[in-house]
């Protein structure tokens, strides 16, 4: 994903006052077996799409959600990028309950970028790069909620979508707003849905969600296109005890995989913590911080925590009712 330059005026009213209240898991997810199912991907390698790895995660995490959820439909395509590279591509969705009309919808991309493109180092901006946050992260967390749901099955429809190729290239769209070198898995999935009439009740992209020191403040195209989303997610993560966490700020605009959802009329907001690492907390989303590790070399397995996938996963299954 990419931010834009838009500002937005930030209130900083009494963010110091928050303390952390983490004590342990608020429901049955399980934050220390998401991360190990994060560093399961990270040993195929980087998922860059086109490469054997890339291959056998995806091979795993269809795996992985046939053992745990009711039914999974895997969309297949070769996707050919705006310089005319093919790739194949997969979206992966994994359903509970898939004849429920009342449905929530979930998504993170599995794929990684090709190169860390914004490394400070000019040497490794060519390299390839683990993603441990910005892919496994929300992958994991995913595996790991499908336990949460395949042990206490949901009352409404749950489906969990894994998109392909959201971080191939560019993020800029086309004149005709279409994005030619990102976002396509989430582009197929909006053009190719599961039924004509597949509307979720809400939705929720989780992208970059294991930073250990995790600061989610509300995505501005999400404020602005669904807010009664947002009001939901962040009102639960408040009651929960993790104010601290998901902050109640509008911060940065981002372009990321909810942008095609939402031109399609699907509710989908972005839960995305877009300033990534260990730093002094600035109470500000728009503040330049250092270092910021997002498409760097340094988006390794340290950089994540079973804490911070365990914030997010118990907001994301207590959502669902
Ligand atoms: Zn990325």
């Amino acid at each position: 994903m990419r931010k834009s330059t838009l500002l937005l005026l930030v209130l900083l009213a009494g963010c110091d006052q928050v303390k952390d209240r983490f004590s342990g898991p608020k429901t049955s997810f399980d934050g220390q077996a998401a991360l190990g199912f994060a560093k399961a991907q990270l040993d195929f390698g980087p998922r860059v799409p086109g490469t054997p790895a890339h291959e056998k995660a995806g091979d795993w995490i269809v795996a992985e959600m046939k053992k745990r959820t009711d039914s999974v439909i895997v969309q297949s395509w070769t996707q050919t990028t705006a310089k005319g590279v093919k790739l194949p591509l997969r979206n992966i969705l994994a359903r509970f309950n898939p004849t429920a009309t009342q449905r929530v919808l979930y998504l993170t991309h599995w794929d990684t970028r090709p190169t860390a493109d914004e490394d400070p180092n000019l040497g490794a901006k060519t390299q390839s790069f683990p993603a441990a946050n910005d892919g496994a992260s929300g992958v994991g967390m995913f595996v790991a909620m499908a336990d949460v749901f395949k042990k206490t099955p949901p009352s409404v429809g749950v489906d969990l979508l894994f998109v392909d190729g959201e971080d191939w290239g560019g993020f800029d769209p086309d004149t005709t707003g279409a994005y030619r070198d990102a976002l396509f898995g989430s582009q197929y999935f909006a053009d190719h849905l599961p039924s004509p009439d597949y509307k979720p009740l809400y939705g929720a992209l989780f992208d970059m969600i294991g930073d250990a020191d995790l600061q989610i403040y509300q995505e501005a195209n999400s404020v602005q296109m669904a807010p009664e989303v947002v009001n939901r997610v962040w009102t639960t993560a408040a009651e929960l005890g993790y104010g601290k966490y998901f902050i109640n700020q509008v911060g940065q605009q981002i372009t990321d995989d909810h942008l095609p959802l939402l031109k399609k009329g699907l509710r989908v907001i972005d839960i995305i913590d877009i300033q990534f690492g260990v730093l002094p907390r600035v109470h500000d989303a728009f503040t330049p911080v250092s270092p910021n590790y997002h498409h760097t070399t340094q988006d390794t397995f340290d950089k994540i925590s079973a804490k911070s996938l365990q914030v997010v996963g118990d907001v994301a299954v207590t959502l669902v009712k």
